[in-house]
């Protein structure tokens, strides 16, 4: 773990967990919860206007179902649904590992609320993870939009080194690495960690070009 001693004096990006969810459009929460129905606030979440709602919908795959799964608002103008890939075995699908909002050739599934049920046939993606950040957040760490990094996250005994984590840049996010419950839980991360952005090595296939900006960035702040 050297490696992760020598970028320690960079900086930490804090660390969020995301369990599978739901962006819907307005006329699917009208079709799901009822014409005209508002999704209520049940916590909001650290990206700016984002929030967990109150409303839940019931999954149903090919080979098994899982409910409670949460509503992310605001409405989107298109249908996502974000699962791990543990999820995608109980439900018997197979989705991509896509980008937000990149949903074709993404498989659908079948959505159940308590006013009705919806068919999508696409939308269904394991989320690449990504580290979100303002366009400040961008300069003073020298990484632009779609880069891709490296980053250490998780605790002592389990703690994992992330290849290819996609750089999100947008004056509406803030700092913040996104993983899903596989990654964190793989890495046994806990509510409140922070990730450590690394230095390229070159050892990442996908990778390999888009990171090298990164080391000369990294070298010059230690
Ligand atoms: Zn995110």
């Amino acid at each position: 773990m050297q490696e992760v001693a020598y970028v320690s004096n960079n900086m930490s990006i804090p660390v969020a967990v995301s369990a599978r969810h739901v962006h819907l459009t307005e006329h699917s929460i009208a079709t799901l919860f009822g014409t005209g129905h508002v999704l209520r606030m049940h916590a909001p979440l650290n990206q700016p206007g984002q929030f967990a709602a109150e409303e839940t919908v019931t999954l149903v795959g090919p080979k098994g179902s899982l409910a409670h799964v949460r509503i992310v608002g605001p409405p989107r103008e298109e249908d996502q649904v974000e699962i791990s890939r543990t999820d995608e075995i109980a439900l018997g699908l197979d989705a991509p590992v896509r980008m937000s909002g990149e949903l074709a050739h993404t498989p659908g599934i079948c959505l159940v609320g308590p006013a009705g049920r919806l068919t999508l046939d696409h939308g269904v993606l394991l989320a690449q993870r990504h580290v979100h950040m303002s366009p400040a957040e961008a300069a003073e760490l020298g990484l632009h939009d779609r880069q891709l990094v490296r980053v250490a996250a998780g605790s002592h005994e389990r703690a994992l080194i992330f290849d290819d984590v996609i750089v999100r840049v947008s004056p509406h996010y803030r700092l913040e690495l996104h993983l899903d419950t596989d990654e964190g839980n793989a890495a046994g991360v806990s509510p409140g960690d922070r990730a450590l952005l690394l230095p390229a090595t070159g050892g990442s296939s996908g990778g390999l070009a888009t990171t090298e900006g990164l080391s000369e960035t990294s070298a010059s702040r230690l």
